[in-house]
């Protein structure tokens, strides 16, 4: 079944508070996931090397921030593209919050 998410608008600013470095998105995603890094982005059928962690959010639960491994592309889509997602993608919760450990 096709995995779709959103780039969410004004993200920027956010910064992970999560207590160990590196205080990154990407950072953030592997500590939460477990998972080694993708080499590459998890969108579908993109070749990039994997660039930023890009909060975006899903199809099924619009309430919730997520973060997934992106090249600067797809983390640059407009808010209304689906993007969709390649199979098997882990994501990881992207709330400040709750999320960061
Ligand atoms: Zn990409
Ligand atoms: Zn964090």
């Amino acid at each position: 079944m096709p995995h779709f998410v959103y780039n969410l608008d004004g993200t920027s600013s956010r910064k992970c508070q999560c207590s160990v470095t590196p205080k990154t998105w990407l950072g953030h995603w592997e500590r939460g996931t477990g998972l080694a890094l993708p080499v590459k982005c998890v969108a579908k059928y993109c070749g990039n090397v994997t660039e930023v962690g890009a909060h975006v959010r899903d199809d099924d639960d619009k309430r919730i921030v997520w973060i997934v491994p992106f090249c600067q592309y797809h983390n640059k889509r407009p808010s209304s593209e689906p993007i969709e997602l390649k199979d098997a993608v882990t994501l990881c919760g992207g709330s400040m919050t709750i999320d960061c450990a």
